[in-house]
């Protein structure tokens, strides 16, 4: 399958339209989540719009409600992980001082242990 309705050269884009591999753990038309590949704490989850958004700083008036539903279908996994109550933290890094890596809107979702400031 190629990434017909996303960016080609976007790896989440890739994951979307299933021509990278990644275990999805929630999909609907907007939004798709699966574990980070390089997990830096025991739940650590990309929460992304299916529509290709640079980043945070691309975010436009018509996509208020889009990142809504992101940060709705988190808190929903952070639920099902069974991590609602002992805590979690939602970050989005936006361009390079934040260090976003991957160009494609995401909300990382991480949890399962205590979280210093930034770690
Ligand atoms: P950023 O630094 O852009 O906020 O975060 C990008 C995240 O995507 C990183 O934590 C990185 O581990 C993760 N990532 C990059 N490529 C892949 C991939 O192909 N599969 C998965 N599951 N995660 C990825
Ligand atoms: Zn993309």
């Amino acid at each position: 399958m190629s990434a017909r309705k996303g960016q080609t050269d976007c790896v989440f884009c890739k994951i979307a339209t299933g021509e990278i591999p990644a275990k999805i753990i929630y999909r609907d038309d907007e939004v798709f989540a699966f574990p980070d590949i390089n997990p830096l704490t025991p739940v650590h989850i990309l929460v992304l719009s299916v529509k290709h958004i640079p980043s945070l700083a691309d975010m436009t008036d018509k996509d208020a409600a889009l990142v809504g539903k992101m940060v709705r279908v988190a808190n929903q996994i952070a639920r099902e992980q069974g991590i609602a109550r002992s805590g979690y933290r939602l970050t989005i890094n936006s361009g390079p001082d934040a260090g976003q890596l991957v160009p494609h809107l995401h909300i990382h979702l991480m949890g399962g242990r205590h979280l210093d400031w930034k770690h």
